[in-house]
């Protein structure tokens, strides 16, 4: 695999890379080290809260842009996996949030969106799992071109606009026809490579709001107040119906499950589990 490119990165994005560098080679080096060896295809790397908090940048903007911070941290984790010879894809998994990220399930609002949160639960039901296209590949039929597009779940698959080399040629060459045949084709335009796509297992996991004292004795467990999550990758098959955990993850706002028509407005809450940490509570 190449080396990440930095070069696209702004400062702010240089620091974070630096940061999640220097917290894998202080505290994780003997870790990576000990999964040599290891073939699962996809590994949940868990991180301490903790060690975040401890840097500068880390501590910030991992709070205010978690989505982008893991993605720089995964970048920086392939890279010492590979560089320990680990042939395995991390993913990964922040643990042990301070309280201060302690919600209920029912105080979750709209406002709450893209926000960090831990919740303690009980798993109801986890659904089969099953997949989603999380990158569709192109390839233009006019120069051979191979366009690669970021889908999102649960939405409308977004398409490729037009090839930007085709239309250059096109320029060039003094087509203005064309170009504006080019411009408003759909994308037919493409040849659309299945097997090249990137998939993502999942599952969806439904939970319900549990308190329990300080002897871990469950006080309440409540059916009413409800919330869907989705588990990936190293996560899927691992989350126990009936369980307790505390799910730590980022509220997402999704449209309502059973919508009827495809512009209805309405939304409803959910939660995109970065980490699960098994509760020992009692009945
Ligand atoms: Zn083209």
């Amino acid at each position: 695999m190449s080396p990440p490119k930095e070069v696209d990165l702004i400062p702010e994005e240089q620091a974070i890379l630096r940061e999640w560098r220097e917290l894998f080679v202080e505290h994780y080096t003997e870790d990576i080290k000990g999964l040599q060896g290891h073939h699962d295809n996809v590994y949940g790397f868990e991180v301490d809260h903790l060690l975040i908090d401890q840097k500068d940048r880390l501590r910030l903007d991992f709070h205010t842009m978690p989505t982008r911070v893991l993605e720089l941290g995964t970048r920086v984790l392939r890279e010492q996996f590979e560089h320990h010879l680990v042939q395995m894809r991390p993913v990964i998994r922040v643990v042990g949030f301070p309280e201060n990220y302690l919600r209920s399930v029912d105080s979750l609002r709209m406002r709450d969106r893209s926000s960090l949160v831990s919740l303690n639960v009980k798993i109801n039901d986890v659904s089969p799992a099953y997949g989603w296209l999380k990158t569709t590949v192109y390839e233009c039929r006019g120069c051979g071109t191979r366009i690669e597009v970021e889908q999102r779940r649960a939405r409308e698959r977004e398409s490729p606009g037009p090839c930007r080399i085709c239309i250059q040629k096109l320029i060039e060459d003094g087509k203005e026809e064309e170009i504006t045949r080019r411009l408003f084709a759909d994308f037919t335009e493409y040849k659309f490579l299945q097997e090249e796509c990137n998939y993502e297992d999942l599952q969806d996991v439904s939970m319900s709001q549990v308190a329990y004292n300080s002897d871990l004795h469950v006080l309440n467990c409540s059916t009413k107040v409800q919330i869907v999550g989705t588990v990936v990758d190293d996560l899927v098959g691992d989350v126990e119906p009936q369980s307790y955990a505390r799910v730590n993850g980022i509220v997402r706002v999704q449209p309502i499950p059973d919508r009827t028509f495809a512009k209805d407005t309405r939304r409803t809450l959910s939660l995109d589990v970065l980490s699960v940490e098994p509760l020992a509570l009692h009945e």
